[in-house]
């Protein structure tokens, strides 16, 4: 999205990577590793320091042992890197449920059959009984009756208690499934809905727009300048950044809104219920939330000066597909840049009107 990139701009970021790269060549050759391009992913990761749990898995063993092992960097990938992650942790809780449901089967085959046998000891007792006057053999088939009472007491019991503990082991199970969905429709960086999640809820409020007449909108949101906020004080201290404007985005929604990261800088908010009058109120509330914000760096106390950002308003037509509003959100980001940053416009802006009739008009860039 936003496709303004200065030649300049390219160009930091042409020396960023290599920067990256270079430094993921020293830590292989450090450590005495073969440069597969795996192992190169990790250092590059590390070096470009986005992924805080990576970074701290490989901090935590070179500050006890100063030197890392490929069977370590092996587990780091797994936890860390492997994209089948999440893949995996479903399988396995799925297994888990699956394992528990058939042990609850048997137990309960298991009583079913004694019980049966318990019938069948009744009915035999109740037919002998009818049968003698004999104290001795009534007092041995009545004796008899109340040890086998007593044995499916017991199994009833142990039933109960066996139940119970597979009902807890599948409620903690089912909230583990939970976290995992929760962490598959979330984005780590910011705690925000990831893509995957705006693309679902974006398609869901149109559905629901469209069925209910009620109004929906969207707001696209990018940073400005941001290549040059990283080039000046890393990417650490831009990924602070970004959970920064997060944190506006999200105090200026309420309700049904859906705020979400909709890729590296730009975030997106679904507005359902919200008309686009209403929609650019909620985009102005933002944009002055984070020009608001002073930025400190919590390490230094240096003073970073301040971010600005630039939105673009789009609004539900009858007949939109979901690309159709993105793209009109996209156009009135790209005329707040035109415009000079640390705007709101929408689609009715004249400007953005402007913009739409002109073959090459998105604003992501996007093929
Ligand atoms: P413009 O005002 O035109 O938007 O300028 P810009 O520099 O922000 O340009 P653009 O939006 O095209 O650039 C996106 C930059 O955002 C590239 C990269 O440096 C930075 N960026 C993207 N994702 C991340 C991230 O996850 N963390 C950090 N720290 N920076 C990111
Ligand atoms: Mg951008
Ligand atoms: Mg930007």
């Amino acid at each position: 999205m936003a496709n303004h990139v200065s030649e300049n701009m390219e160009n930091s970021d042409f020396k960023r990577t290599y920067i990256y790269g270079e430094s993921a060549l020293g830590n292989l050759k450090k450590n005495q590793m073969p440069a597969y391009p795996r192992n190169y992913e990790i250092w590059y990761t590390y070096a470009a320091g986005f992924n805080r749990g990576l970074n701290k898995a490989i901090n935590d063993i070179l500050r006890s042992t100063g030197m890392i092992t490929l069977a370590q960097l092996d587990t780091i990938y797994n936890e860390h890197l492997a994209p089948s992650r999440l893949g995996d942790r479903v399988d396995e809780v799925g297994g888990k449920i699956s394992t528990e449901l058939s042990s609850i089967v048997r137990e309960v085959e298991g009583y079913i059959s004694a019980t049966s046998h318990y019938g069948e000891s009744l009915v035999g007792a109740s037919q002998n009984l009818s049968k003698t006057e004999d104290r001795n053999v009534i007092r041995e088939i009545v004796t008899q009756l109340i040890s086998e009472t007593k044995e499916v007491e017991e199994q009833n019991r142990t039933l109960s208690e066996q139940l119970a503990a597979s009902q807890a082991q599948v409620q903690q199970l089912r909230e583990s499934l939970d976290t995992i969905r929760y962490e598959s429709l979330t984005d780590d960086l910011t705690t925000l809905a990831n893509r995957k999640h705006f693309d679902r809820s974006l398609e869901q409020a149109m559905e629901e727009a469209e069925e209910n007449e009620e109004p929906l909108s969207l707001l696209m949101t990018d940073i400005d300048h941001f290549k040059k906020f990283n080039d000046t004080f890393g990417h650490q201290t831009g990924d602070q950044v970004l959970r920064l404007v997060a944190v506006a985005v999200k105090q200026n929604v309420k309700g049904r809104d859906i705020p979400c990261r909709y890729g590296g800088e730009e975030f997106a908010v679904v507005l359902p219920s919200t008309n686009l009058r209403q929609a650019v109120a909620v985009a102005e509330s933002i944009r002055k939330a984070v020009m608001a914000k002073e930025l400190i760096k919590r390490s230094t106390g240096e003073n970073l000066g301040r971010i600005t950002i630039s939105i673009g308003c789009s609004t539900f037509s009858k007949g939109d597909t979901v690309q159709d509003l993105i793209e009109r959100a996209d156009q009135s980001l790209y005329a707040a840049k035109r415009g000079g940053r640390n705007l709101v416009k929408c689609e009715t802006d004249p400007d953005v009107a402007l913009l739409a009739d002109k073959p090459e008009k998105s604003a992501s860039g996007a093929a």
